[in-house]
């Protein structure tokens, strides 16, 4: 079983990933549980040239094609042999993340992503998106707590309606793959959120 985290800055998608992680566990599954961009040692050297801003002067074709490098490596020597060892491998962002940043808002041709999906994760797809949606000045609110005193990586420092637009592309999408895609509202308490994720997993999958 294959599941992704997906949202904005703030929506608590790490937290939510551990929590979902334990309680798997504790019945008994074995988990992979991962992030992009990284998760493979290949991956992990893509992901510190691109938060580093090794990769600043890079046009946003060059850099969507290392976000791909990165995923087809992890897909290749993490997420299949862990789903093939029948693991549930749970993943901090995935293709979703791709369409949002590179495809919705930055300026890469939705050709180039959707070729990017063909070639670095061909069928290993999700078999469940959970979106974890927040209203974008909360979200932001909590990553200015979170990072108070960590210095911030290439891709933060955006501004509120930047956010709003991340906000709304992922909504969209959740709308379009309804099969794969549930949002859930992250604004609440994270054991509502966690309790809402656990009913969403053992209803969609077989637990
Ligand atoms: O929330 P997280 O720490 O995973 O965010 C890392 C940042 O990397 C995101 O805020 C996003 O701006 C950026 N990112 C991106 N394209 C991706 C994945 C992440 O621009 N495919």
């Amino acid at each position: 079983r294959f599941i992704t985290f997906e949202g904005g800055e703030g929506a608590g998608k790490s937290t939510q990933l551990a929590r979902l992680g334990a309680r798997l566990a504790e019945s008994g599954y074995g988990i992979l549980a991962t992030r992009e961009p990284g998760g493979s040692p290949g991956a992990e050297a893509i992901r510190h040239v691109l938060l580093s801003g090794a990769a600043k002067p890079l046009g946003p074709a060059a850099e969507a094609i290392l976000f791909g490098a990165a995923r087809a490596d992890h897909v290749a020597n993490a997420i299949e042999p862990a789903l093939a060892a029948g693991k549930w491998v749970l993943c901090d962002r995935f293709i979703d993340s791709t369409r949002v940043y590179q495809g919705a808002l930055g300026e890469v041709d939705p050709k180039l992503v959707r070729a990017l999906e063909r070639v670095a994760v061909a069928e290993t797809k999700p078999d469940l998106t959970l979106v974890l949606d927040v209203p974008t000045e909360l979200g932001v609110a909590r990553v200015e707590i979170r990072g108070a005193g960590r210095p911030p990586d290439r891709f933060e420092g955006e501004d509120l309606a930047y956010h709003r637009r991340v906000r709304d592309a992922y909504r969209q999408l959740a709308e379009r793959e309804p099969n794969r895609c549930i949002l859930i509202d992250a604004s609440r308490r994270a054991d509502e959120v966690a309790a809402a994720i656990w009913q969403a997993v053992t209803s969609r999958l077989i637990v």
